[in-house]
Formats: C-alpha cells, sequence, structure tokens
C-alpha cells in the first residue's frame, strides 16, 4: 500500500536509524474482537478452533518436552500437563463450539466468553485446588488466542528484506528472539525510556522508537518505514528525499562509531586528573565484545535474569552460568564483574517461578524479594559465582533492596551454598563482594546502615525514579512524569554518595542516567566517580569526562541541588554546556532526559 509520508512522534529509545518494510503485531489479548458470521460459515469456524487446539497442544508438548531437570519436570511439567488435559477436555470444547453456532461468532470471541465464563465460577469456589483451576482455564484461553491469531507463528523467514516489527507491545523473550533475527527496527505503542523492552533494544543495536499509542492501527503490513531512534520518529511512506536523507544519516553513524571505537585507550579522567571508571551495563553476553572495543574498564552490571528470561521454560545450568560468567570476567580481566542476581519478578515475569497473579507486581515478590522466596532457583547461580569467584573479580548484587533484613538473610543463604561446595571438595571464594542496588527510596534513607553490610553500592536510577515519583517506567501516558532531574531524585543520588563515602565503600550509578552524556557533568558534581552504561556510550560519556574539571563541576551541583524544579535544572545544564571548552559529540543529541523535564507538567 502506498500514501502521503506520515511522521508518528514518540520516544527515541535504541539510537540509530532503521529503514524497512512493516510487520505488524499485536500481543495484547485484552481485546477480543466480535465477528457476527453468516450461518455457512460456522462449520469452518469450528474446524478454525479445532485447528487451534491441536496447535497449542503441540507448543505445550514441546515446551514440555524442553525440560531436563527433574525438579522442573516436577514443577512446571504438572501445570503444563493439566493445560493439555484441559485442551483435550471435550466439555469445554463443546461450550466454546456451542457458542460459535448459537451465538454466530468468531471463534475467538467464543473462547474468550467461554474460558472467562467458567473461571468465574471457580473463582468463587471454597476448595483451593478447584479455585486454582480458574487460572489454568484462562492460561488454556490464552494459548487458544493465541493460536487462533497466529501469534505463536511469528516466524518471519520467508519474509524478504528488513523488517520493521510494528507493535502494540513487546514482550522480552520476543525482543530479544526477533531483534537476534530478521528485525533491524522496533515501533512500539507501550513503553517508556528505560522498560526492560527498550534496554534489550539498545543491547541488540536495533533502533526502537516506543510511545507511539495506537501505532498497530495507523500501520498496515508491508508499509515503507524508517525508524529515527536519534529523534524518537517513525515515519511511514517516506518519500525518495527522505529515504535518501536517512541513508546518509546510516552512513554517517556508521562512521562516527568508527572514530568512537578509536577512542578506546584514551583515559577517563577530567581535565583536573580524576579517574572516572567507566563500566559497562550487559545484558545479553555477546555485549561483552562490545565492552571491550568501546573501552569500558569492567562490567557494572550484569542483568542475570534475561539469562533465565532466555532460557524459559528451562532453568539455566550452573555450567551455563560458569561459561557466561567466565566469559565476562575474562573479557574485561583485570577489571570487575558485577553479577547482579536475577531481578526477576516485576515486568521481568517469570511465571513459573512466581505462582502467583499479581495486581501491582512491581511493587511486588520482585528482586531479592522473589530470590528469597524461591532460594533454590537461585542456589544454581550462585554456585557458578562462588566457583568463577576463585580466580576472577566477580562480583555479586542484589536488586530492589529496602531493608537490611534482605542483605542478612541473603548472607546466610550464600554461607549455606558455600559451606555445601566446600563439602562437595569444590573450591570456592569465601570472602566475596557483595554489594546492592539502591533503587528504592528506603534504601536511600537507611544508606549509612546497608553500607556497613555490603562493600559496595551501584544506583539503580531507572527504579529509584519510578519509584520516588510514582511513575511507571513502562506507561507512556506518564512518560512526561519520569523525570531524571527532578530536584527529589537529585538530593537521593547526592545523600547516596555521601553515605558511601562515609562508610568508605564504593558507589557507582548504572541507570540510564549515566548514559546520557548532557547529565554526566552533573553525575561527577554529585560527587559519582563510577558510572555503569551501555558500552557504546561509553566514548561519548568519556568525551564529556574530559572535558571538564572536578571543581568547577561540584560548583555546578551545587547551585542545581538548590533549585525547586527540574525545569530550571535543565536551563542550569543547557546553560553550563553552551560554555563547555570542546564540543564532544557530532551529530544531533539524544533529547531524552533533558528534554523530558522540560515538559514538565505545571498542572
Ligand atoms: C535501574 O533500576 O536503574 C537498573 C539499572 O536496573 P534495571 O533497569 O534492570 O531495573
Ligand atoms: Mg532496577
Amino acid at each position: 500500500m502506498s500514501g502521503a509520508p506520515q511522521i508518528l512522534e514518540g520516544l527515541g529509545v535504541s539510537e540509530g536509524i532503521a529503514i524497512g518494510r512493516a510487520v505488524c503485531v499485536e500481543y495484547h489479548f485484552d481485546e477480543v474482537y466480535r465477528f457476527p458470521l453468516p450461518v455457512e460459515r460456522l462449520d469452518e469456524e469450528v474446524e478454525r478452533l479445532e485447528g487451534a487446539v491441536r496447535q497449542a497442544e503441540q507448543e505445550l508438548r514441546k515446551v514440555h518436552r524442553g525440560k531436563t531437570t527433574q525438579k522442573l519436570r516436577d514443577e512446571i511439567g504438572g501445570i503444563l500437563e493439566a493445560h493439555v488435559l484441559l485442551l483435550k477436555d471435550r466439555a469445554l470444547l463443546d461450550r466454546i463450539e456451542d457458542r460459535i453456532r448459537e451465538e454466530h461468532v468468531n471463534a475467538e470471541w467464543a473462547v474468550h466468553r467461554t474460558t472467562a465464563e467458567l473461571a468465574a465460577q471457580f473463582e468463587d469456589i471454597e476448595d483451593d485446588y478447584l479455585r486454582g483451576r480458574n487460572q489454568d482455564l484462562l492460561d488454556v484461553g490464552y494459548y487458544l488466542l493465541r493460536a487462533l491469531q497466529g501469534v505463536s507463528h511469528h516466524d518471519f523467514s520467508e519474509i524478504e528484506g528488513d523488517i520493521i516489527l510494528v507493535a502494540d507491545d513487546l514482550p522480552l523473550a520476543e525482543a530479544v528472539r526477533l531483534g537476534r533475527n530478521q528485525v533491524v527496527g522496533f515501533a512500539i505503542g507501550a513503553g517508556g525510556r528505560t522498560s526492560h523492552t527498550t534496554i534489550i533494544a539498545r543491547s541488540l543495536k536495533v533502533p526502537a522508537v516506543s510511545a507511539l499509542e495506537g501505532v498497530t492501527a495507523l500501520v498496515t503490513d508491508e508499509d515503507p518505514v524508517i525508524v529515527d531512534g536519534e529523534l524518537g520518529r517513525v515515519i511511514l511512506h517516506p518519500t525518495p528525499a527522505m529515504l535518501e536523507q536517512y541513508r546518509q544519516r546510516q552512513k554517517e553513524l556508521k562512521s562516527l562509531d568508527t572514530r568512537l571505537l578509536a577512542t578506546r585507550n584514551i583515559a577517563s579522567v577530567t581535565r583536573d586528573g580524576t579517574a572516572v571508571i567507566l563500566l559497562a551495563n550487559i545484558d545479553l553476553p555477546e555485549e561483552i565484545e562490545d565492552a571491550v572495543a568501546y573501552g569500558a574498564q569492567g562490567v557494572g552490571l550484569y542483568r542475570s535474569e534475561f539469562l533465565y528470561i532466555e532460557k524459559s521454560p528451562d532453568l539455566p545450568t550452573e555450567e551455563e552460568h560458569l561459561e557466561i560468567y567466565r566469559r565476562l570476567a575474562r573479557g574485561v580481566a583485570p577489571g570487575p564483574v558485577v553479577i547482579r542476581t536475577y531481578d526477576l519478578g516485576g515486568r521481568k515475569l517469570a511465571r513459573e517461578l512466581m505462582q502467583t497473579r499479581e495486581e501491582n507486581p512491581v511493587l511486588g515478590l520482585r528482586g531479592i524479594r522473589l530470590t528469597m522466596a524461591r532460594p533454590e532457583i537461585f542456589r544454581t547461580q550462585l554456585r557458578a559465582v562462588f566457583r568463577v569467584a576463585v580466580d576472577h573479580d566477580v562480583r555479586l548484587m542484589l536488586p530492589l533492596v529496602t531493608r537490611v533484613e534482605e542483605v542478612r538473610r541473603f548472607r546466610a543463604f550464600a554461607d549455606e551454598i558455600l559451606d555445601e561446595l566446600e563439602a562437595e571438595g569444590v573450591p570456592v571464594q569465601r570472602d566475596f563482594q557483595l554489594g546492592v542496588m539502591i533503587e528504592v527510596p528506603a534504601a536511600v534513607w537507611i544508606a549509612d546502615r546497608l553500607a556497613r553490610e555490603v562493600s559496595f553500592f551501584s544506583i539503580g536510577t531507572n527504579d529509584l525514579i519510578q519509584y520516588a515519583l510514582a511513575v511507571d517506567r513502562n506507561n507512556e501516558h506518564v512518560a512526561d512524569l519520569y523525570q531524571p532531574l527532578h530536584p527529589a531524585v537529585l538530593g537521593m543520588l547526592r545523600f547516596t554518595v555521601e553515605k558511601a563515602r562515609a562508610a568508605g565503600i564504593e558507589v557507582s550509578l548504572c541507570g540510564e542516567m549515566a548514559a546520557d552524556p548532557r547529565l554526566v557533568p552533573l553525575l561527577l558534581g554529585l560527587g559519582l566517580r563510577r558510572l555503569s552504561l551501555s558500552p557504546r556510550l561509553v566514548p561519548a560519556v568519556k568525551e564529556r569526562v574530559r572535558s571538564h574539571s572536578i571543581a568547577e563541576l561540584t560548583d555546578l551541583a551545587e547551585h542545581c541541588l538548590k533549585l525547586p524544579t527540574a525545569t530550571e535544572v535543565v536551563e542550569a545544564l543547557d546553560s553550563f554546556l553552551a560554555t563547555e571548552k570542546s564540543p564532544v559529540r557530532e551529530g544531533p543529541l539524544k533529547e531524552d532526559a533533558l528534554s523530558l523535564a522540560t515538559r514538565e507538567d505545571t498542572t
């Protein structure tokens, strides 16, 4: 289909330019449409339903066969088996079929209504077991809808050329799978700048624009599309001149990249000689090559949960953990590797682990809470860390800590595992370095007490901003309110750095704020000397470090800390940067944190 160019404005969440053809996918099943069907189509519709049942069953069996450990078979196998049985349950299928025939409706609608009705009936039952069946019913309804809507068949191998995936939302596992294959760009309806899916897009170097509400309704399969991850734009039906301009920009970005790579061995020091350690955030193991190439001095954050998500529904084995940790450690030796224990739960759902459906998962069983609720899942991971730490500088970090007890309980659990390994005669590092993420305001407030329990902090501003400002980091409707430069956030950064310094422990910042070169002067002024960020942004941040002296940055931070609004902080930063001696980067700058703060809601 051709048409006039149309520009959609969203959030540029992964830099770069992608040009390709649209493939539209709907991942949300909340809206199931009802179509009236003529009588002569009803047999065909029932056949569609039966085909979907067969397909869903095949997929469930495939997942089930994929299990390796007995424990996992016990944990998940039972649920999958129950789902297969339900799928084959004639009573259920007859009800769905009757609805198609009696109401003359499409199979999707019949599945949706029937499973929802039955599940509601189960909900009121006293018996726990039967009540639990309502979730099974809803799950089976979901599988059938997936099969009917063809979602499980997203294999794009038959589509030629570069694909721009246009979707309402993008589940994490899908982002990893598709980004590694033919998809060259993402245009997503949901999501803020620091959603985990967009972090993955950056890791895979796939340009992405999110917060494009209703995008799937605007785009048709095969539409020519440009994704401009720098400006946060998606252009539908570009003119030949636009295409030419964007191809040119792609070339420029490539040559800029070559120049950035050449900065690898330049020291990361300020004008007055203060060293600033730049570390890499790694989500997928293959990124370690980039970390080395762009000059990161270590890994400041390995988000190990992505290993879990990738392997799901299998659990990663001890050997798989070992192999990745060794690969990371060897890559950046003698620099350190900070392995964050699985930060699952929240939106990085692991339903087989959770066994619960939470109303508000971001405030639920997430991070360290889930670790301690299901410690056996983490045993494998910790065994691998303690083994690798014998001859590599790998350190452990706990996510979403809010209480000192969590650190103490974790240590007791770690001791148990160390004893277990020693009893097996396996060499281990008993004296391992343990740190915590500071990403909840409660952790900031007790930073002095936490500092007595651990050897380092890493400030996770992505979550800290979300929890401090009560703004969901994934919600495009409040993206404007997600303000990294909010005075409360700056105050918390300063407070945490002071407490860490007073206790004599290391403090770094690994949220996306560290990856924005324009915020770096302020972060250094607040006292930070270690930043962890996406590998590709290390050169740009390093140039910023080299452009200033600590004395002037301290003054800048002192001034900004007194300002009452994020907008004024932006203005102060802008005027400071205008006086900067050496321009550090070519091409359009990212607008992110600064422009967000400028759009402060004054109502
Ligand atoms: C953070 O919250 O800032 C962080 C680095 O962790 P994640 O983005 O994985 O939640
Ligand atoms: Mg976090």
